[in-house]
């Protein structure tokens, strides 16, 4: 038995060849001098001079110590887990050339002072898209707001100014969330407050940084820094965290999956990455799947798998023609920022459909969809596909139900097309009844088999029924 194990999993583990590839990124990096940051205190208190707002300190002690959520999101309509690495902490050893983390480690550089979150993938295509998204990490107001500098920076030019918006919390500290893409801040004004989450900006490189991330600069009610990581190599603040909930030091996520007709270029600044995406293909077609991950270590185990449109596992071909339907890479590098893709080859006879890679890193779990012999299912002809039950009776007489988990109320058409694409009866138009179902009058249809077209005004999906 053991033995039989050790060969399927020998047969799942597949080397590298040519097409395949991958690996990691440098990260960003950045400098504030001490000039900029004296000039950012002096307009931060001549705002709150001119708009009433309490100076850090009156604040102290009346309110417990903030808890920062993460701060920064994606869009709903990007179907992915994770957006960012956090590529740099605070370095707290102040020494020049030395350094050292709140958790006594090196994931900073010299002379750090604040936390960097470096998105993670396509970083300068996500800019320019107004991708990712900063939001506010604590609730509060607006103490100060900086546009309209260069954003796409991706080296430390000498004299360079950041875009930033400053946030004041109600104990009195207070957050800088800089290098944002100019033109993109939040339209609210000094003196006006932001919530939990609100969107501040999007991500960009401006100021003296290698490329896009967002520095995070912390300061408490009495305008000492902090290193919202509590570790035992923090000097700042010690024990005490800052965050909500603290994240494991290391923390290895799947961020994305993609399936591309060339490998990815994931480093171009300033130019955008190419992602190659690419999401419907031909039978014999070359697909090149790739995923994105954050704290991926060495030896960490990536298992990927192919569901056909029968939502049965896929043979694909290897670039050496071995066929399969999975395999499993346990990568001999890692990083902060990694990637990895490999070249599959769908076959001649390649079913025609809607079919999805389904990828597994450890507990977490993501799947893509491409089609093959046919255009791409939107996502709304997925969903619409998922809510729409089975056709009951099948075979039927004089009238079928569409069991379904539509809206009630829903606007829905439905037509039968006989086997060779005539249309034969429109079924039902109106609206999903109460329990979301649909009663079609089948009555004028000749016995046989037909393809029924179900329509909303924004997806559609097919169901196969037969006449008695
Ligand atoms: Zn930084």
């Amino acid at each position: 038995m053991r033995r039989l194990w050790l060969l399927g999993w020998l047969a799942l583990a597949v080397p590298l060849r040519a097409q395949d590839g991958g690996g990691d990124v440098p990260l960003p990096t950045d400098e504030i001098t001490e000039a900029d940051r004296a000039a950012i205190r002096a307009e931060l208190a001549a705002n709150r001079t001119a708009h009433g707002i309490p100076e850090p300190s009156a604040q102290a002690g009346k309110t417990q110590a903030v808890a920062f959520a993460w701060p920064l999101t994606l869009p709903p309509s990007i179907p992915d887990l994770g957006l960012a690495t956090v590529s740099a902490h605070y370095d707290h050893d102040r020494t020049t050339g030395v350094t050292q983390d709140f958790a006594c480690g090196t994931r900073t550089y010299d002379q750090h002072e604040g936390t960097d979150f470096a998105p993670w993938p396509f970083p300068v295509l996500r800019m320019q898209q107004n991708e990712t998204q900063i939001v506010a990490a604590v609730a509060g107001t607006i103490v100060g707001k900086r546009d309209g500098n260069f954003d796409l920076n991706c080296s430390a030019v000498a004299g360079a100014q950041w875009n930033a918006v400053y946030v004041q919390h109600d104990d009195g500290s207070v957050a800088w969330y800089g290098h944002m893409k100019s033109g993109s801040l939040t339209p609210k004004t000094v003196g006006e407050r932001v919530a939990l989450g609100e969107l501040l900006g999007i991500v960009g490189s401006s100021g003296r940084s290698t490329g896009p991330h967002l520095h995070l600069e912390v300061y408490d009610p009495s305008g000492n820094l902090i290193d919202p990581y509590a570790g035992s190599c923090n000097r700042l603040n010690g024990q005490t965290s800052w965050w909500a909930a603290q994240e494991p030091y290391s923390n290895p996520r799947l961020h994305a999956v993609r399936t591309g007709s060339a490998a990815p270029v994931v480093r171009t600044c300033p130019n955008p990455e190419q992602p190659n995406e690419k999401r419907s293909f031909a039978p014999n077609e070359a697909i090149v799947f790739s995923a994105y991950f954050r704290d991926q270590a060495a030896g960490d185990e990536i298992r990927w798998r192919v569901i056909g449109p029968d939502g049965q596992p896929a043979t694909v071909r290897h670039s050496d023609g071995t066929p399969m339907s999975e395999w499993t890479h346990a990568p001999s590098s890692g990083g902060r920022s990694t990637h990895w893709y490999y070249t599959r080859y769908l076959p001649a006879d390649a079913p025609t459909g809607q079919w999805r890679v389904e990828i597994t890193y450890k507990d977490q779990f993501l799947t893509r969809t491409f089609a093959v012999g046919e255009p791409l299912a939107s996502d709304d002809d997925r969903r619409l596909d998922e809510a729409m039950g089975t056709l009951y009776p099948n075979p039927f007489a004089e009238t079928a139900t569409l069991r379904a988990t539509l809206a009630p109320g829903l606007r829905v058409r439905v037509e039968a097309f006989d086997l060779i694409g005539r249309r034969a009866a429109l079924l039902f138009n109106g609206r999903a009844g109460g329990e979301g179902t649909l009663t079609l009058d089948t009555r004028s249809l000749a016995p046989g088999a037909y393809v029924l077209h179900i329509a909303t005004d924004r997806a559609t999906t097919t169901r196969l029924g037969v006449r008695r």
